[in-house]
């Protein structure tokens, strides 16, 4: 009879959770962030985003691609754009609904949010908990679904005898796969030789799809777990990466800016992990969300030392590019929507700007007075944030270390391998 009701319970939320977000999608307006906007700011160019002209802030006239690079570069992003319009359907979000464990979820949530509430009264009256009930949400989301819900494959198992398989290259699609939204399959063949069995893994790229295969590798996992946090009302944005990477971005109306997930790594706000975590040197991180796009590598690459050179278009060109997506985006939105977001967006750019200048400053503090006597740059002092990244490193699943490049080069098998497939 208890366990009726608590299915009854669980029933009666997700219709209301499922409503919500209908009458979110139809009057188009996202889910309630009050937006950090002063109105009494300049409306202001956004910057360029390469290092050296962001800190010396020059301003970006910006001009449409011209030459074949940087128009390959163009639909390109606007390809990826359209990945987080696809989660913007009523009957996918409804049945993502249908596979999350609400009650776990929420339970999880509750705890963690109450334990954030203790400590801030611990530090103080007035003091803010580090995070709100919905990042909590989140949280909780990722925890579940990197334990217990999505599984990384690099070579598929043999159906047959379960032996470990060996890559054989790439098969034809079949019609059925097709269907179902796969853009490639990969062929295994049963490592063992009187088995022979061949073992085909489709890529697919459809987050329904996804829902029951709940399996792949980093185009799979960032895909499915952004659709999820969308499922469960949050704003989302989907991350591209030039090198072979993809991840989520969740907006937190608690902290009022959007915060770093990485779904395969169970991490949550370590932008920080790609270039000092993992030594990786990055060029473009791209967000994509339903209503923007945002050039967000400042949030990841906060020094010089992890910037890889930016070829693929001129800055003023890839200026020009984001505020075309941007606009095709929000073409059907009310003036104030409109107006809302741009107020986000010059707030998150002052954001990342704020985190160009704190390194530049960290940089100058950092060196021994000794040094510039002599004219040296120093024997560093660790740089805390970038030991907190490290640790990340630690967390990771144990197979994604192994095949994990750091130090540039790529490794047989590993994530970076391949493309991230969308
Ligand atoms: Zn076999």
């Amino acid at each position: 009879m208890d366990e009726q009701k608590a299915r009854e319970l669980t029933d009666r939320f997700r219709q209301v959770l499922s409503t919500k977000r209908m009458n979110e999608l139809s009057s188009r307006s996202r889910s309630a962030s009050p937006a950090p906007f002063n109105a009494a700011l300049p409306p202001t160019n956004a910057p360029p985003p390469s290092y050296s002209s962001s800190i010396r802030n020059i301003p970006l006239v910006p001009r449409p691609p011209s030459d074949a690079r940087s128009m390959r570069f163009k639909n390109m992003l606007l390809s990826l754009s359209n990945m987080p319009v696809k989660w913007e359907n009523p009957g996918l979000l409804d049945e993502a609904l249908r596979v999350i464990p609400l009650d776990q979820i929420y339970g999880e949530a509750e705890e963690e949010s109450q334990i954030f509430k203790a400590e801030a009264e611990s530090l103080g009256a007035g003091k803010k908990p580090a995070w709100g009930y919905q990042d909590c949400v989140i949280r909780a989301l990722l925890r579940w679904f990197k334990r217990s819900f999505f599984t990384w494959v690099n070579n598929p198992a043999c159906h047959t005898c379960g032996s470990p398989t060996i890559a054989v290259g790439l098969a034809a699609v079949l019609p059925d796969e097709q269907a179902r939204g796969a853009s490639q399959v990969e062929l295994y063949r049963c490592s063992l030789d009187q088995c022979g069995t061949y073992e085909r893994f489709p890529r697919y790229n459809d987050a329904f799809v996804l829902l029951q295969t709940r399996k792949g590798r980093v185009g799979e996992w960032a895909n499915c777990f952004s659709m999820l946090c969308r499922a469960m009302g949050s704003r989302v944005r989907w991350v591209w990466n030039s090198e072979d990477h993809v991840w989520t971005e969740v907006y937190s109306s608690h902290r009022r800016r959007w915060v770093h997930v990485d779904a395969c790594e169970e991490s949550w706000d370590k932008p920080r992990l790609y270039t000092e975590g993992w030594g990786k040197k990055l060029a473009y991180c791209i967000a994509f969300s339903a209503d923007g796009a945002m050039d967000v590598t400042r949030r990841y690459v906060r020094t010089a030392r992890f910037a890889a050179e930016r070829k693929r278009a001129h800055e003023s060109e890839l200026l020009y590019i984001m505020n075309e997506i941007r606009a095709s985006r929000r073409s059907k939105l009310t003036k104030n929507d409109k107006f809302r977001l741009e107020g986000e967006d010059m707030a998150e750019d002052r954001e990342l700007r704020r985190y160009v200048a704190q390194q530049v400053a960290y940089e100058i503090c950092k060196l021994n007075p000794e040094d510039i006597l002599r004219g040296g740059s120093g024997s560093a002092r660790p740089d805390p944030e970038a030991q907190k990244a490290a640790e990340g490193r630690q967390n990771g699943s144990a197979e994604w270390i192994r095949s994990r490049s750091e130090s540039g080069r790529r490794f047989q098998n590993g994530p970076h391998d391949q493309p991230p497939r969308r």
